[in-house]
């Protein structure tokens, strides 16, 4: 093998080169045939390959592909931004343009911090979030991020912003049920607000549906309206970080939409660009907006490929597409389509813990037992163990967990390209059951124990 001058995420890892892709499907150099299960990293939202947007593409690329933000502003910027604040609740109106979920998020809570500024107000500049969660892997973003293992080598680096447990119900830290529990984890926001002061903080941010830290957890019912309650209550913007789970994932273009409330600032990431291009958003209210707009008159932040032409009309062309497609009104019976299939799969695999998630961000956990939901022990691999089983079969599934070691269990997502058709979420559920088959085959010795 010719040596490599890529780093790579595993160094020594061989990967497979990429030929080409199609739909939900991926094609290597020698020919083999993958089912993109995780849209590459919760990204692919429209599939591979797909003509309108190679068309839009080519057209912007054609006039012109960069300007600077500071110089010039273009068509496709501008209606990018007018169709977010048009596709989003409320008077989310404001578009920042970056190129990163990480980004985004870092942008977001400069802007929240911007805004206490503006308004005079020096001293809220914390940002709290949750255990069990990824903002993004900058030094901000990561601040925010309560995932453990991203967090390890840069702690002293980064500011404590986790501040509270997670709605990880299969796991409840209260062994309580919703909505009996009255929300205790979400209450726990009220508690780290007295202790922190009011007065330090300037924005609390969350996922809708947890995902690379959790393996796609999704709230309970009122959750969310404990959560926005509180900070309304002590003077807090709400950032939902809508990365992963915004642009259509789970079946509405935010995922808040669910649970019926409006953040103050939003990120989206990912699906936004579906993968056809880098591209990112924080996306902020006109409260929030409106004393930056009377003082500085500036959004402290930027980037030099912030708001770029070909990445604006890429975005377009993804939420047009979607749009015309009726693509979101599909999203909730294909997830409940496919949650039957995995339930059936659980009765007959022991290791499946649980199967949760929204729209088509779906998630599963293993247990070492189903009874006592003792996971597998960490050193195990469990997770990267069924991924690289996955793959041989020629199935594409996104690892996640590990956000606590050793509280929550090893899980995979599957989050498919929104456009998949139920003949191929069948295919789907056939290669799973082949990898869940050849786990059991390989990990018995485990079950059980
Ligand atoms: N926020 C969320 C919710 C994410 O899922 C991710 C990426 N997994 C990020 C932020 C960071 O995005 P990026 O990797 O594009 O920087």
């Amino acid at each position: 093998m010719k040596r490599s001058y890529l780093i790579k995420p595993v160094l020594d890892d061989v990967y497979p080169v990429i030929d080409y892709g199609k739909g939900v499907y991926l094609f290597d150099m020698d020919g083999k045939k993958y089912l993109d299960a995780a849209s590459g990293a919760v990204t692919a939202n429209i599939g591979h390959g797909e003509p309108e947007i190679i068309e839009a593409m080519n057209q912007q690329a054609r006039r012109v592909s960069f300007v600077y933000r500071s110089q010039f502003t273009s068509e496709a910027a501008e209606s990018l931004a007018k169709k977010i604040a048009d596709m989003t609740p409320g008077d989310l109106n404001w578009s920042f343009f970056v190129n990163s979920g990480s980004e985004a998020t870092e942008t977001a809570m400069k802007i929240a911090i911007q805004y206490w500024q503006e308004k005079g107000i020096q001293t809220k500049t914390k940002v709290l979030s949750r255990w069990v969660s990824y903002h993004g892997i900058t030094l901000g973003a990561l601040s925010m991020s309560g995932h453990t293992g991203r967090r390890a080598r840069f702690v002293p680096l980064l500011e404590d912003f986790p501040v509270i447990n997670p709605p990880y119900c299969y796991r409840c830290p209260y062994q309580l049920e919703a909505p009996s529990c009255q929300y205790a984890c979400a209450r726990e926001l009220e508690t780290a607000i007295q202790r922190i002061g009011a007065d330090k903080i300037a924005a609390f941010i969350a996922e809708p549906v947890i995902g690379a830290a959790g393996g796609a957890i999704a709230p309970p019912e009122d959750y969310f309206k404990v959560i926005k309650q509180i900070c309304d209550t002590h003077e807090i913007l709400f950032i939902a970080d809508e990365v992963m789970t915004g642009s259509g994932r789970t079946g509405e273009m935010l995922a808040c939409t669910h649970w019926e409330i409006t953040p103050d600032i939003v990120t989206l990431g990912k699906g936004m660009g579906a993968g056809y291009a880098p591209i990112a958003a924080a996306v902020a209210s006109e409260k929030v907006m409106e004393p930056i707009l009377a003082g500085t008159k500036q959004v402290m932040s930027g980037h030099t490929l912030s708001a770029n032409p070909q990445s604006c009309a890429i975005a377009l062309a993804v939420l047009e597409y979607i749009e015309k497609n009726k693509i979101m009104s599909q999203v909730e019976s294909k997830g409940v389509y496919f949650k039957q299939q995995l339930e059936k799969m659980q009765s007959q695999f022991e290791f499946i813990g649980d199967i949760r998630g929204k729209g088509l961000m779906l998630g599963i956990e293993f247990v070492a037992d189903r009874g006592t939901k003792k996971p597998y022990p960490r050193q195990a691999l469990i997770t990267q163990k069924m991924v690289a089983l996955a793959k041989e079969k020629g199935l594409i599934v996104y690892p996640a967990g590990s956000g606590i070691d050793g509280v929550n269990g090893d899980s995979i997502m599957i989050a498919p390209p929104l456009t998949i058709t139920e003949k191929e979420i069948d295919e789907l559920i056939a290669l799973l059951n082949e990898t869940f088959t050849a786990f059991a085959q390989d990990f018995s010795c485990m079950a059980g124990g």
